[in-house]
């Protein structure tokens, strides 16, 4: 596997003053087209994992490699590694007052365009662009003038996630779905997003403690996440197992 090749990461936050461990050597490989589910227990650093990949500056890696298409992941700057393809759905969307939605989403998609040096979209172009997918989306338009997320319901922001993700075009998607709150409605339209990009040229990491988002989202692979590590990996039915036993298991299986 050369895609996403994750190997013995470790990375540590400032918890006023001291540092913290959370990711305690941390292997993970995602091939190319296959989507991968990471499920685990609360604390287990299943979102650090997603801010150290997407290069949040607050966390600071100490060990370990991560690599994305033979890059060196770790050393870019998240402008880089969105460019390279990487996106990163935040478990909570940022509101962002004052900052009109469609204004926003061009000014990403942009981003990437000039880093992939292609041609950046004019108003024109952009607003055919995203007419498209709030369509395919079943969206209103409207949601385009609004503020980013601000006074968005549970399931605007998802949907509004899902349109980030499909106008950005990414080769690999890291959705960190651990929130709480998630009705059944906006799991759906999570699950759609995801499936509705689905192919040889799309990989995911889905974060989750939902068992219930991978009945629509069928993984490649399950992987078992505690304290810091991957414990446990198998397929599919590693998600139904959970269901029925929780982690204990696994828990006690490499204590
Ligand atoms: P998960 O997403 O699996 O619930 P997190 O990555 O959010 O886990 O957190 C892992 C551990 O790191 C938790 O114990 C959490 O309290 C701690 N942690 C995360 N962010 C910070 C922070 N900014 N300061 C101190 N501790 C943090
Ligand atoms: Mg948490
Ligand atoms: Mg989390």
């Amino acid at each position: 596997n050369d895609f996403l090749k994750i190997s013995g990461l470790c990375a540590q936050i400032d918890d006023n003053g001291t540092p913290k461990e959370i990711l305690r050597g941390l292997d993970l490989d995602v091939p190319k087209g296959e989507i991968h589910a990471i499920m685990g227990p609360n604390g287990s650093g299943k979102s650090t994992l997603s801010y150290v990949l997407a290069g949040r500056e607050d966390y600071e890696v100490t060990g370990g490699s991560a690599h994305f298409m033979g890059e060196d992941l770790l050393a870019l700057e998240p402008e880089e590694r969105a460019a390279l393809g990487v996106f990163l759905a935040f478990q909570a969307p940022v509101e962002l007052p004052g900052v009109n939605n469609a204004n926003f989403l061009r000014t990403a998609v942009n981003a990437v365009r000039r880093a992939r040096k292609e041609d950046e979209l004019d108003a024109v172009g952009f607003l055919k662009a995203v007419r498209a997918e709030t369509k395919h989306l079943h969206m209103s338009d409207e949601m385009l003038k609004r503020n980013v997320n601000v006074g968005f319901s549970g399931g605007e922001k998802k949907r509004n996630e899902v349109l980030q993700m499909r106008m950005l075009r990414p080769k690999f998607a890291i959705l960190d779905e651990t929130d709480s709150g998630l009705d059944i409605d906006a799991l759906r339209i999570v699950a759609e997003g995801v499936n509705s990009l689905r192919g040889p040229d799309f990989s995911a990491l889905i974060i989750t403690h939902h068992q219930r988002l991978l009945d629509y989202i069928k993984p490649d692979r399950v992987h078992v996440m505690a304290k810091g590590r991957i414990i446990h990996s198998g397929g599919a039915e590693v998600a139904l197992a959970l269901e029925a036993q929780g982690y204990q298991q696994y828990l006690e299986a490499v204590a």
